[in-house]
């Protein structure tokens, strides 16, 4: 028999959160709802915890707390109720939570998702942007700790599959050449970048194979997302920027490869259907169900591969050249394309502005070394001021 897991999920109202509370009520046997955690969404937050009675919830913007421990007395609901980042960072860090689903979108999961590392759970990780910003710092918390690291982004959770266990260190060692890290292209994958000067936010939060949140909604269009992506694997797997290569492959059924030394490649193939890392990783290494149906194969037909456009996509050259330049520049990147997406989504920044703001942004900022959660949060502020200013240039300009 196998011992009740107990779950903390930041981010429980997003999209990732609804995939994984999906998936724990499959298996009321195994997992148990703990901790949840949202922004602001306090009617969504009190129905979850209505339905999934954990012992805590957190609001992360503290202003909201009252408006939900009423909700929450009004329908008899007992949990305690916390506040603010410090009541994130105590929710990932609870001595009864054994395993924390870091689903935040953005830099604005870092501490949270930092503090269930260095509490030593196993962590589940969907929000890519903490990984991407603080690499060093995060790889050597969960080092330090003993935390185990699995990998909810679906690319990466099937690289994890393909890999042999417990790798860790170098890949040329353990006798891999490449990984190959595909991406659908995004909804404007074979639009004439001429064409995309007058997109509006809905037209790019429109994926043709994922329903996501609109931030990575928007990254997928840009293919900023598949350039975070890179970065990540990085970390993950201990890869240099030339052992990651890029692979646009449509149809979202194969979600990443690896090749060996010995010419094989091996893949992990599925429905583009969050539950299904989600599910490896909850149960790791044990498997179960998902809700996810087979893949039929001869449905699909077949599969197609192509070469990334970089010209079409610069995203994922300022990527791979911030990857290269070290330091703080991943955490300058991320932090200008999440300022420019939401200025995008606001309306005021047309779509391919957003990579020419990222652009500016890293050549403005010289790189500076990264070594403590502080240097990571000075460049994250740095890079959003300077990020905020050529957006209002560009703006006075346009005007
Ligand atoms: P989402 O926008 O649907 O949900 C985000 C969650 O984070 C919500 O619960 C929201 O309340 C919370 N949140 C937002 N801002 C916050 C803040 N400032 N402080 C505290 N909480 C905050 O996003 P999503 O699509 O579920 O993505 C979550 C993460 O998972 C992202 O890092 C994304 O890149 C990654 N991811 C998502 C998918 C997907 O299919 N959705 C796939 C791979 C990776
Ligand atoms: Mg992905």
């Amino acid at each position: 028999m196998t011992t009740i897991q107990n779950i903390a999920i930041l981010g429980a109202t997003g999209s990732i959160g609804a995939s994984t509370l999906d998936v724990i009520a499959r298996h009321p046997s195994r997992f148990r709802v703990a901790a949840l955690t949202a922004h602001r969404q306090v009617d969504e937050l009190a129905a979850l915890c209505r339905r999934h009675r954990p012992d805590y919830v957190c609001v992360a913007d503290a202003a909201h707390a009252p408006r939900l421990r009423e909700r929450l007395a009004g329908a008899g609901v007992g949990c305690r109720v916390l506040a603010g980042e410090a009541g994130l960072v105590e929710v990932a860090s609870l001595p009864q939570v054994d395993c924390v689903m870091a689903a935040i979108v953005g830099a604005a999961g870092l501490r949270a998702t930092l503090a269930a590392a260095r509490a030593g759970k196993k962590l589940l990780l969907a929000n890519k942007e903490a990984l991407v910003i603080a690499g060093p710092v995060f790889m050597e918390t969960v080092r330090a700790s003993g935390a185990m690291l699995l990998p909810i982004d679906s690319e990466h959770n099937a690289i994890f599959q393909c890999l042999p266990p417990f790798a860790s260190g170098e890949l040329a060692a353990k006798g891999i050449r490449k990984i190959l890290l595909t991406g659908s292209g995004g909804p404007f994958r074979s639009r004439a970048r001429a064409d995309l000067h007058r997109v509006t936010p809905d037209e790019a939060c429109a994926h043709p194979n994922w329903v996501m949140g609109r931030k990575i909604s928007v990254d997928s269009a840009t293919m900023m997302n598949k350039g975070l992506e890179i970065i990540e694997a990085r970390w993950l797997f201990g890869a240099s920027p030339e052992q990651i290569q890029v692979v646009v492959h449509p149809q979202s059924v194969v979600h990443s490869m690896v090749e060996y030394a010995d010419g094989s490649v091996i893949a992990q193939l599925g429905h583009p259907d969050m539950r299904t890392p989600i599910a490896q990783a909850l149960a790791y290494p044990e498997r179960i169900e998902a809700g996810v149906s087979s893949l039929d194969l001869f449905r699909i037909g077949a599969l197609s591969f192509e070469q990334p456009d970089f010209e079409r996509f610069p995203a994922l050259n300022l990527a791979y050249a911030a990857l290269r330049s070290g330091g703080a520049a991943p955490a300058t990147l991320n932090a200008a394309n999440e300022v420019a997406v939401a200025a995008f989504l606001e309306g005021r920044l047309p779509f391919l502005r957003i990579t020419a703001v990222i652009e500016e942004t890293l050549a403005g900022l010289p790189p500076s070394p990264l070594v403590t959660l502080e240097d990571v949060l000075a460049a994250d502020a740095r890079a959003r001021a300077r990020a905020n200013q050529i957006i209002a240039r560009f703006n006075s300009h346009a005007a």
